[in-house]
């Protein structure tokens, strides 16, 4: 299959070319988009084929479910059972936006799509280009992350590519995402919502709207116990090829120990990368350092930190150390996928 890139302003889009990818995925086809959290690999949720289409192109567990992404939050009443009071609060408030939503699934939605499971993520994306493109695919788009599978989230169309070419239709290149970390997920499938996924969306900008919120406890610690609510967070996800490493404690520790086990793995033949911050970098005289951003605006950490995982993959890095960041505000969700990335292996000095 030959895939067609096609480069749209995210702002204004061009609709005849939104109509075209519409069309594509009403017929069943595939079509990686961008959203305001990462690329997305769209297909019409309500084609139990099209889902079968997007597991095999991520090489993605069928168990793993798909968010359903809607246009409208008129079009959410179709595709669940009942939209709780806390739903109904939740989604005029943060839609569209990085929040998703788990609720009973109605009738229509195969389960192909919700990975066996009675209950279907949902969630309105904040983006002009997304929106429109649900709409001209017929109301109702699942779409993970568009990254092969064990990779990191994709938030720039190139990636997408390296890891789709050939095996989907369309991307659409709306440029860089806005957010680059993956949407909030929240339970409201039972009484309290609960957080199955941290992410833009924070457990306090929740609780202001819905009252109390839980946190799954799965999610920032490997050796909590239990099996995780989102079927998605017990795989090893956002791999990077190197050996990555969190080192946590007071800033002139942890530069000193990365550059001493730096210069020590380099003598050994590694190739180490560094992930500091723009207050840091200037602090380590070896190996090949990125800064995530600035500590004061930790949402520029989000947006760049997929980024540099994938960049240490193309240069072959071997080792990786990055430094931890507080586990506050987005710093979780971003603690949360370095957790990940690392497999939880963290210094605490
Ligand atoms: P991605 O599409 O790559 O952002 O991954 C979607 C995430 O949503 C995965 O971690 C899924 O396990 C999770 N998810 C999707 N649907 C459900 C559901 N019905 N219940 C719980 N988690 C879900
Ligand atoms: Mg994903």
């Amino acid at each position: 299959m030959i895939t067609e890139v096609v480069k749209l302003d995210p702002v204004n889009p061009d609709i005849r070319k939104i109509q075209r990818a519409g069309e594509i995925i009403k017929k069943g086809g595939l079509v990686a988009f961008p959203t305001e959290t990462v690329y997305g690999l769209g297909g019409d949720a309500l084609n139990p084929d099209s889902s079968a289409k997007i597991y095999a192109a991520k090489g993605r567990p069928s168990d793993n479910p798909l968010i359903v992404h809607i246009g409208c939050l008129e079009d959410l009443n179709k595709i669940v059972k009942k939209v709780p009071g806390k739903a109904q609060k939740l989604a005029e408030a943060f839609w569209p936006g990085p929040l998703t939503m788990v609720l009973e699934k109605s009738d229509i939605v195969p389960i192909t799509t919700t990975g066996g499971l009675s209950t279907v993520a949902v969630r309105m994306p904040d983006h002009p280009a997304a929106l429109e493109l649900i709409r001209a695919s017929g109301g109702y788009i699942a779409a993970p992350s568009a990254n092969v599978s064990g990779k990191p989230s994709p938030t720039l169309a190139k990636y997408v590519a390296e890891d789709l070419d050939g095996k989907i239709e369309m991307i659409l290149d709306g440029g860089p995402v806005g957010i680059g970390l993956e949407s909030t997920i929240v339970d409201l499938s039972e009484n309290d919502p609960v957080i199955l996924r941290p992410g833009f969306i924070t457990c306090e900008m929740l609780e202001e709207i819905a009252g109390p919120v839980e946190t799954d406890r799965t999610i920032l610690s490997a050796d909590a116990g239990g099996v995780p609510r989102a079927p998605g967070m017990k795989y090893r996800h956002y791999a990077p090829q190197g050996d990555l490493t969190i080192v946590e404690g007071p800033g002139g520790e942890v530069t000193a120990f990365i550059n001493e086990q730096t210069k020590r793995l380099e003598k050994a033949g590694e190739k180490v990368g560094i992930i500091g911050t723009d207050g840091s970098i200037h602090k380590y005289p070896a190996g090949i350092v990125k800064s995530a951003g600035s500590r004061e605006r930790e949402e520029s950490i989000a947006k760049e930190l997929y980024r540099i995982l994938r960049e240490f993959d193309d240069e072959q890095v071997t080792v990786i150390f990055s430094e931890a960041f507080e586990d506050k505000g987005i710093g979780q969700a971003i603690m949360n996928r370095l957790l990940k990335a690392a497999g939880h292996k963290i210094i605490k000095l």
